[in-house]
């Protein structure tokens, strides 16, 4: 832990985890201890790090760092997204590779744990400089991944555009047309529904969670923040399901819609156009502006953060809580610091943690690889039902495995014991490597 000190966002998701695992550890400790089990599954198999220079627009040379971390190989090939934002550095990269060994293992999918990016920042980028950004990073990067080795996604930063420049780079150098990275276009080798499926999956999540707790999410209103990928699909789905969504927001300011956000606007806004969340009023004289941040002081059911970590805090949780919220479901990853987590814990809050909640999206990129060894494609209902089924699977096996150790309702620990379980037991079969 003190050599962990300046990586503190990993030492957080692995304090959450090892707290609540304890009582698999108990039960075992003998066992894991002569096999160093969690030493092992705490330092990642390999850590990539390298330079990724390009030229700007104006032909000046830039230099970022580019990271790859293979985490943990234990029950399939490494998977996880590639980030690109200014606060990437190595101890983000591993806390989200550490997640991801368990929110892969709950989809019930062959798919080990991984993550990567660079502190490259794309915004206001052009579409050119992006693409040599892209080209630089899979020219390193290319000669550690591949369809059975390591498959990388996209994250904050990294969409379709970006996924389409890394995926020409990697087949131009090795002379491969293999599932390498998901997230890829339908023209060459996407899947239908990778798009819509972290979002779909956080809704998909949140109303069973409901429904085992005797509770309709038809009429709920809803708090989103973030304005990207998750939170568009987040929201494109709580209106099928009949919720209303107030709120979503950008890292300069947040929206607050009483008329429910209009999904349209919000799409051209941030989709077509890249700009910021400041046009909304353009769109929607009623709605509210406001800079900084405050999507969590809005009365609302449900809480669905879906912009970045700790981005909801002790202070967060208890508004919501005074304001009657009957569930909280992340669909960012660790986007509720410890502190809050606790409280809506101890105050009977239904919480839904990332790695169960927004597992959808991995879990449809596994949907993505397999396509692409058939080489088929599968219709849009085909995914979207897939999907519908684990993340209905995920909350009946977490509430299982909580309710099994003692820890009926609490579904952070219910999700971190059966994420584990699987892993943990993999890894002891394929004995110390
Ligand atoms: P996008 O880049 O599409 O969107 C991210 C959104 O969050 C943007 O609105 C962005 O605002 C906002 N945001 C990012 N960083 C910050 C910050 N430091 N402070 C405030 N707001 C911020 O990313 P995604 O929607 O793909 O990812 C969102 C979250 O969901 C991340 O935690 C990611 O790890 C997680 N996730 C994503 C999956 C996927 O399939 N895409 C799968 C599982 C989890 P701005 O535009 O101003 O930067």
């Amino acid at each position: 832990a003190e050599k962990n000190a300046a990586q503190p966002e990993f030492l957080q998701a692995v304090k959450e985890f090892l707290d609540t695992v304890r009582p698999v550890i108990e039960k075992n400790e003998e066992k894991y201890k002569k096999l160093a089990l969690l030493e092992r599954l705490t330092i990642p198999e390999r850590i990539i790090t390298f330079r990724v220079p390009w030229v700007d627009d104006n032909g000046q040379v830039q230099v970022n760092t580019g990271y790859r971390v293979q985490f943990n190989s234990a029950i399939g090939p490494y998977k996880g997204g590639l980030r690109l934002h200014p606060s990437v550095y190595l101890g983000i990269i591993k806390f989200l590779g550490f997640e991801q060994i368990f929110k892969n293992s709950l989809t019930g999918l062959p798919i080990g744990g991984g993550k990567g990016g660079s502190d490259f920042d794309p915004k206001g980028k052009s579409d050119n400089e992006i693409m040599r950004f892209c080209q630089s990073f899979m020219s390193e990067l290319y000669r550690h991944i591949g369809a059975d080795t390591d498959v990388p996604a996209g994250d904050i930063g990294v969409g379709a555009r970006e996924i389409g420049f890394l995926y020409g780079q990697y087949k131009k150098i090795t002379g491969l047309y293999e599932g390498v990275l998901t997230g890829k276009g339908l023209t060459y080798g996407g899947s239908l529904a990778r798009t819509q499926a972290t979002g779909y999956g956080l809704l998909y999540f949140t109303e069973e969670l409901l429904k085992i707790n005797n509770k309709d999410i038809k009429g709920m209103t809803a708090v989103v923040s973030g304005a990207g990928n998750v939170a568009i699909y987040a929201i494109e789905k709580a209106y099928e399901l009949g919720v209303k969504v107030l709120t979503c927001s950008d890292s300069t300011g947040w929206v607050y819609d009483p008329d429910g956000i209009d999904l349209e606007a919000l799409k051209e806004i941030k989709e077509v156009k890249r700009a910021r969340l400041t046009e909304y009023k353009n769109y929607r004289p009623n709605s509210e502006y406001h800079e900084g941040r405050g999507v969590w002081t809005v009365k609302a059911d449900l809480a669905l953060p879906c912009a970045t970590q700790n981005e909801l805090d002790l202070e967060d949780a208890k508004t919501l809580v005074a304001n009657g919220v009957v569930a909280v479901c992340e669909g960012a990853n660790m986007p509720s610091t410890l502190e809050a987590t606790e409280y809506f814990k101890e105050k009977g809050v239904y919480f839904g943690p990332a790695k169960a909640a927004n597992a959808g999206g991995v879990a449809t990129s596994a949907l993505e690889m397999s396509q692409n060894s058939e080489r088929l494609s599968w219709t849009f209902e085909e995914v979207d039902s897939k999907l519908k089924g684990i993340m209905v699977n995920i909350v009946h096996n977490i509430d299982a495995a909580a309710k099994e150790y003692g820890k009926d309702g609490d579904y952070a620990a219910g999700a971190n014991i059966a994420g584990f379980l699987k892993v943990a037991d993999a890894m002891i079969a394929q004995g110390v490597v």
